[in-house]
């Protein structure tokens, strides 16, 4: 069977990022996966199990301070030297801001084709896209060279399928270029009681019709209720309600969920963009005419702070 390569994406807080979960499960579908832990060193002995767990083959260690200590440019070298040794029938990354720049540098190194952002892939490595405020489903295919995908958090359910691995270590090499930008700070990620906002599967939101800062806790309220993740529109981040870092759209965060619930947001084609293929999408809006309810799968037409209390009441009662 062909391999597939994966390349893991994992925090200190909570380890193998449940979108790498996902890419080992449909891994699973095109061939053999194999994960690919590009860090630094010890890297791979902490996420070792649960990539045994999720299926992984065999795991390359690149393991190295130049890894750690560099933007993505000497990951995108090491793996492009190892897509060249194992010519892999695909190499799968997530749609994060650094799987998307290791793809395009990747594809750039090996004069490859490479699919960006979608929400499936088939077994014969057709991926699905979804674009115009999700008004269009594209199909499509790599032409050129070995189909580089990156797919959307939540674009399935991560299955478990154990395995145990054998670990390979690679030789890193990377190139003075590839080491001019460095990194010079890390702040530690807080690891909270709700999950992270791209990764999650129910995000709850608050826009402008929020009213306060204050008032975003009703969000945080539902979002707990529902084990849900918060995410604000750009309008609530820039009135200061809610902090930048959960900012979902076109100049915040992408995200993918099973459930998206916007809260006095009117859907903006910016908003949009960061939460349109959300499996099912629910909306509190008291215009009636706000674009959102384009979207919607189950909108309600109301003043927020009348309908969450009831929603969460309910929620309370089962
Ligand atoms: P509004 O448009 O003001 O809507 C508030 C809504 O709340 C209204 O529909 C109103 O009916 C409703 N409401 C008010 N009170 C209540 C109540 N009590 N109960 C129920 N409903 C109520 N926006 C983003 O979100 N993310 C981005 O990443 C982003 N990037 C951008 C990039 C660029 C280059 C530009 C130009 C804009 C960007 N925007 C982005 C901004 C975007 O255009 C909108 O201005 C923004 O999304 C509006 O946020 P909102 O829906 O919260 O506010």
């Amino acid at each position: 069977m062909a391999e597939v390569l994966v390349v893991v994406e994992a925090t200190q807080a909570f380890g193998v990022k449940k979108v790498t979960l996902e890419l080992l499960t449909i891994a699973r579908e095109l061939g053999e996966p194999s994960a690919v832990v590009l860090g630094g060193p010890g890297a791979v002995a902490k996420l070792q199990d649960k990539l045994a767990e999720y299926g992984a083959q065999k795991i390359y260690a690149a393991e190295s301070e130049e890894i750690d200590g560099h933007l993505v440019a000497p990951k995108a070298t090491v793996l492009a030297n190892l897509v060249k040794s194992v010519s892999p029938a695909a190499v799968l990354l997530a749609s994060s801001q650094e799987g998307k720049e290791i793809a395009g540098r990747l594809a750039v190194k090996l004069e490859n084709g490479i699919l960006a952002d979608a929400v499936g892939l088939d077994a014969d490595g057709t991926a699905t896209q979804v674009v115009f405020a999700g008004q269009t489903i594209v199909k499509s295919k790599v032409t050129k060279g070995i189909p580089l995908v990156t797919l959307r958090p939540n674009s399935v359910n991560p299955t478990p399928a154990p395995a145990s691995p054998a670990v390979e270590n690679l030789t890193v090499e990377v190139t003075d270029a590839d080491k001019l930008a460095k990194v010079t700070n890390r702040v530690a990620e807080q690891k909270g009681s709700r999950p992270e906002l791209t990764e999650a599967s129910i995000v709850v939101s608050g826009g402008r019709g929020v009213g306060s800062g204050d008032n975003f806790k009703l969000v945080e309220e539902l979002a707990d209720l529902l084990g849900a993740a918060v995410g604000a529109s750009r309008a609530a981040v820039d009135s200061g309600f809610y902090p930048h870092q959960f900012q979902v759209g076109q100049t915040g965060k992408t995200v993918s969920p099973q459930l998206y619930v916007a809260l006095g947001i009117s859907g903006a084609i910016q908003h949009r963009a960061g939460m349109q293929t959300s499996k099912a999408i629910v909306a509190v809006n008291k215009d009636e005419e706000a674009p959102i309810f384009e979207l919607t799968d189950f909108g309600v037409v109301g003043d927020l702070f009348k309908v969450v209390p009831q929603a969460a009441e309910e929620i309370r009662k089962r």
